[in-house]
């Protein structure tokens, strides 16, 4: 049986550590240190930098704020930083306590009950059921506000109405598309958010105009194929062309171009 580590990385560390100077990168210490016990070699610092990051802890994306290390390469989100060693009554799963592990466990699932990715990292985890979630989700609540539609509150909706496969017919209003795990609704005008990209208002990518980190599913390869194709008989077909089709084949390769754009 694994027993959860110490989540406690509350030791502060007394300026004694000079701050590293980066006169020519935008980063903004923000002024806090810490000593985690995930990595006690090293103080970590906090930064607010607009690029993204795989967090060290939990092993998702996040940008902005965050901890890191100035010596190596170690970050983590604030939360996963700030992770608690356990949380009751939260209003996802109030009937058991749950516990925060730094490894995931050997055996049995690995998803997320929140927004149904894998849980490779830093997780709240309940040995009386098996629920499990990551320390983004966590910071989700049943009713809050998001950014993407901030004139009203967002409810999550119940496990069993969830569409859990994400066949429920709605379209979410960030990434307007069928994805699986939980799902928040405004009841007011009927908005839908994915709890998956509930997250990215959590983890800074939002904020920071980050999008399309996840891995290219086999539809976005074969697009990518499609796209070098085109590409060829646009260069290949370009002059003397008829403008209609022109017009089709660049529009194509916008597309293309905007899908790859942040891989
Ligand atoms: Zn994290
Ligand atoms: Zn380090
Ligand atoms: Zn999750
Ligand atoms: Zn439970
Ligand atoms: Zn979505
Ligand atoms: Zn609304």
């Amino acid at each position: 049986m694994e027993l959860p580590k110490n989540p406690r990385p509350t030791t502060s560390v007394p300026r004694k550590y000079p701050l590293i100077e980066f006169p020519t990168s935008p980063q903004l210490i923000v002024g806090e240190e810490m000593l985690h016990f995930n990595h006690p070699q090293h103080p970590l610092s906090k930064l607010d930098l607009p690029d993204h990051f795989t967090c060290s802890g939990c092993k998702e994306y996040g940008a902005g704020m965050r901890f890191t290390c100035q010596q190596c390469d170690f970050q983590l989100h604030e939360f996963c930083a700030h992770a608690p060693p356990d949380l009751k009554d939260h209003p996802f799963h109030y009937l058991h306590q749950l516990t925060f592990y730094s490894k995931p466990g050997k055996e049995g699932k690995s998803k997320c009950d929140v927004c149904f990715k894998p849980a490779k990292g830093y997780a709240f985890r309940c040995s009386a059921c098996g629920f499990q979630m990551h320390p983004c989700c966590e910071r989700l609540s049943s009713e809050t506000s998001f950014l993407c539609h901030p004139a009203h509150t967002l409810r999550l909706v119940p496990a069993n109405m969830a569409g859990a496969n994400g066949d429920s017919g709605f379209v979410c209003g960030v990434c307007k598309r069928k994805r699986s795990g939980r799902v928040f609704h405004c009841t007011v005008c009927g908005y839908h958010l994915h709890a998956v990209c509930a997250k990215n208002m959590v983890n800074g990518l939002y904020a920071n105009g980050i999008k399309d980190l996840e891995k290219p599913s086999m539809l976005g390869s074969a697009f990518r194929v499609v796209s070098k194709v085109v590409i060829v008989l646009f260069e290949g077909l370009v002059e003397g062309m008829a403008e209609g089709v022109g017009e089709v084949l660049g529009d194509n390769l916008a597309r293309g171009k905007g899908r790859n754009r942040s891989s």
